[in-house]
């Protein structure tokens, strides 16, 4: 069995177990890292920062230029461990999810000689703005997209010009490990990019609480995201939290009917539900609200649950034992709340290679009202509920009823009712007629409790550097 540490020189005490979901089987060892790994990796970073900070962007650039044409030439390797690690369909993995995980790197290799900073003049002499790495910088990721959101975490630190300290999620580090085992092959510069695994409270906290770690980039749970923000703060440390949601798709008796269905099952139910950005809470405007239920569940349950190494699997298992025990409880909530079930509501059993899996079917839900548990709090499964509305007015009180605010859809051929009830949802990321589009320059974040600050684009390239204003008296 394949055995992952932070470095062959740091002798490993403890060893966490990585568990293929859809076998529960071990399939590989992750060293529990400690505070001294992390001490390790920050002076490794340290000593790399100035040469790599002083080389020209365009270097950086070819650098990470390299990385993802060395990713882009194994995309299928990375796609099948992505798949055992997470339970994804290979589909997925190998389609989407590696793919953008080189696309991440493309693009912010081009951010490193396209981004530029502002200059003022004529108030007061002539003002300009240097736009300076912060040093070294801490990225800490989920499970839900592993090798996605590590790289687009990571990517712009480096293109601005600074070293990284990243830990993966302990529950997914296969890919992470892969990609580092990629950049040793390339000659990738020493000590740039650092990649400690082990749990949070040790090797995340341990980064949180390091002074020499100057910004933290977090994607993960709100409360762990509160915690390092209260961290964050007695040292006046910089940091960027993207955090859970709880988002709801608005629908309208004159959503288009031709592509509704295919985005509205996918933004309920792709990667089984275990997207920040998944659809969960359907509100449909009461006159549509029959004839959509009966069609959503019929097309939704068309869908299959299975195998993810099997080409037909639509959805694989939930990512853990843990995370699956927390499902079926939520299951157990809805029904104590007083859900109706429309379809779903239990665990699946594959045969087979996966029959200790941790399957559930997609679930659909109806007769809940908008302040339940159920309805309020960030499930992360493939659980979704149907509320109808009469009015915009209604549609714009239940989509805002929760206390996040990541995203949003809005289905409606009304130009004019579109452009307005987007301007008042509580989302930092509203789709109309469309889910999960994303063009990679646009600012990506929630507000409420879904997050602070922004990523993409320039928003991470700023996030990344620290403006200095220089002022010539003229
Ligand atoms: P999590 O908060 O449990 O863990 C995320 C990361 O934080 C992991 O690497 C974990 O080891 C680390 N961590 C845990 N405790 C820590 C601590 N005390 N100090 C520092 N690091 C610590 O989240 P998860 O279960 O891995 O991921 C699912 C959550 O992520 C969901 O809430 C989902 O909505 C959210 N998410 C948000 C976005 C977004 O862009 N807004 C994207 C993907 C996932």
């Amino acid at each position: 069995m394949k055995r992952i540490a932070y470095s062959e020189l740091n002798a490993v005490e403890h060893w966490l177990d990585v568990v293929d979901p859809a076998t529960a089987d071990v399939v590989a060892q992750v060293s529990a890292g400690t505070a001294h790994d992390v001490e390790v990796a920050v002076r490794r970073a340290q000593a790399a920062f100035p040469a790599w900070s002083q080389q020209p962007n365009s270097e950086r650039a070819r650098w990470l230029d390299r990385l993802a044409d060395a990713l882009e030439a194994r995309i299928p390797e990375f796609a099948e461990a992505e798949t055992r690690d997470t339970g994804k369909p290979l589909w997925l993995t190998r389609e989407i999810e590696i793919p953008r995980a080189v696309a991440n790197l493309r693009f912010f290799a081009q951010a490193a000689t396209q981004f530029a900073s502002e200059s003022h003049h004529g108030q007061a002499g002539l003002n300009y703005t240097l736009r300076q790495p912060h040093g070294v910088v801490g990225v800490i990721s989920p499970w839900n997209m592993p090798l996605l959101l590590f790289t687009w975490k990571f990517a712009p630190a480096l293109a601005a010009g600074n070293c990284v300290v990243a830990k993966p999620s302990e529950v997914t580090p296969l890919t992470a490990q892969m990609l580092a085992e990629l950049a040793r092959d390339i000659d990738f510069p020493e000590g740039v990019l650092n990649i400690v695994h082990g749990l949070g409270q040790t090797v995340g906290q341990a980064m949180v609480e390091h002074p020499g770690i100057r910004a933290i980039s977090f994607t993960g749970s709100t409360a762990v995201g509160k915690h390092i923000a209260e961290h964050c703060a007695r040292q006046l440390k910089k940091c960027s939290l993207e955090l859970g949601g709880k988002n709801a798709a608005l629908i309208f008796a004159d959503a288009p009917k031709d592509k509704l269905y295919d985005h509205v099952v996918r933004a309920a139910f792709q990667n089984t539900g275990q997207i920040c950005l998944c659809g969960s809470r359907l509100l449909v405007e009461r006159r549509f609200y029959d004839e959509f239920r009966d069609t959503f569940v019929a097309k939704a349950t068309h869908h299959l649950v299975g195998d993810p190494l099997a080409e037909g699997s639509f959805l694989g298992p939930l990512v853990s034992k843990a995370h699956h025990d927390k499902v079926m409880a939520y299951l157990e909530l809805a029904r104590d709340e007083g859900a109706r079930v429309l379809a779903g509501g239990q665990r699946i059993d594959v045969p087979g290679r996966c029959a200790n899996g941790w399957f559930v079917a997609p679930t659909i839900l109806e007769g809940l009202g908008p302040h339940c548990r159920t309805n309020q709090e960030e499930i992360f499964g493939p659980i979704v509920t149907l509320q109808a509305f009469d009015d915009e007015e209604e549609a714009l009180s239940l989509a805002n009823a929760t206390p996040y605010g990541l995203s949003a859809s809005i289905w409606t051929e009304h130009l004019s009712r579109a452009h307005r009830v987007a301007a008042r949802l509580d989302a930092g990321i509203v789709w109309v007629n469309t889910w999960m589009q994303r063009d990679l320059r646009t600012p990506f974040g929630g507000m409420k409790q879904s997050g602070l600050g922004r990523e993409g684009g320039l928003e991470a390239m700023r996030f990344f550097t620290e403006p200095k204003n220089v002022c010539i008296g003229v």
